[in-house]
């Protein structure tokens, strides 16, 4: 009895969110919309899933290992003695997540939302699903890097590699029992011949400056938008690196004359007091969120 007195009295709360949503996003005249690791995770891409893992990694579950974000921190980083482990694991990591999962739903239906509204995109993931979704990736401001893509270790140069084929091959060669990719594999800068790598802002090596062109244009569209109605979609922003997105929303909320956030966030929906006039904080799971919004028809 008490479960669905609960319920019943949180249901006027969600739908009433859900209206004020749309209205927001419907009257717009600028839409910014703020992506973390949440929004992939409530597609099912969620690094901390251990049935995912084992049917991805089978022979890591083995091990001992359970998630892929255990998998991540073990294989970190690449030295002399563990090259061979570490491009098997982000071989068939880059491949599972940039190449073989389709578009996912929350990003489908956020592109149905936001096709015919002027929008742009920050975004701290790294898997092309913006762009898988339909997206157009000049309006996707992505400054954490792309799976997608392979850099000089050192780096010698500013220059980007697709990294498919490197992918490709290391995969189908690799040996399954030692989980270990052939030497010859392990691709290399074609410009100086040093190793390469992922593609990922994780120390001060990350060649960032082909992704910080679109740095312009959001700040832009910013700049442009204090002229009419902003809306800005937080969907599952944490605490990871609040600095990028997170934060920056808080504070163009506050200072434009007519924003509002929206905040749709499992874990941390809470807004500053200062803004909490001026945001929508919704803490149910994002693929719904996304999906009622977007059957109440924009
Ligand atoms: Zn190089």
């Amino acid at each position: 009895m008490f479960l669905r007195g609960r319920i019943i009295m949180s249901m006027p709360d969600y739908l009433e969110n859900i209206t004020k949503a749309v209205k927001f996003i419907k009257e717009a005249d600028y839409i910014l919309v703020g992506a973390g690791a949440g929004l992939s995770a409530s597609g099912g891409l969620n690094y901390g899933d251990s049935k995912l893992f084992k049917e991805w990694f089978p022979k890591l579950s083995e091990l001992g290992i359970n998630t892929i974000a255990e998998a991540i921190s073990l294989y970190w980083s690449a030295d002399d003695l563990n090259r061979r482990n570490f491009w098997a694991y982000w071989s068939n990591h880059i491949n599972k997540i940039r190449y073989e999962v389709p578009a996912l739903k929350p990003y489908l239906y956020l592109f149905e939302v936001l096709k015919s509204k002027n929008h742009f995109i920050i975004t701290t993931n790294v898997d092309g699903q913006f762009i898988k979704a339909g997206f157009n990736k000049e309006k996707i401001f992505a400054p954490q890097g792309d799976y997608g893509l392979f850099q000089c270790e050192k780096p010698c140069c500013y220059e980007l590699f697709h990294n498919r084929i490197f992918i490709d091959k290391m995969i189908s060669n690799m040996n399954n029992d030692e989980f270990a990719v052939q030497e010859d594999d392990i691709p290399h800068c074609p410009k100086c011949g040093s190793y390469m790598t992922k593609n990922l802002r994780v120390d001060n090596t990350f060649v960032e400056a082909p992704h910080m062109k679109n740095q312009n244009d959001y700040i832009d569209f910013v700049n442009n938008s204090m002229n009419g109605k902003l809306v800005l979609i937080e969907l599952g922003v944490g605490f990871n690196t609040p600095v990028i997105i997170r934060w920056p929303f808080e504070r163009i909320t506050s200072r434009h004359p007519n924003a509002v956030l929206i905040r749709i966030n499992m874990d941390y929906p809470e807004v500053p007091q200062e803004i909490s006039s001026k945001s929508l904080c919704i803490s149910n799971n994002i693929l719904k969120v996304i999906n009622d919004i977007k059957t109440k028809k924009i």
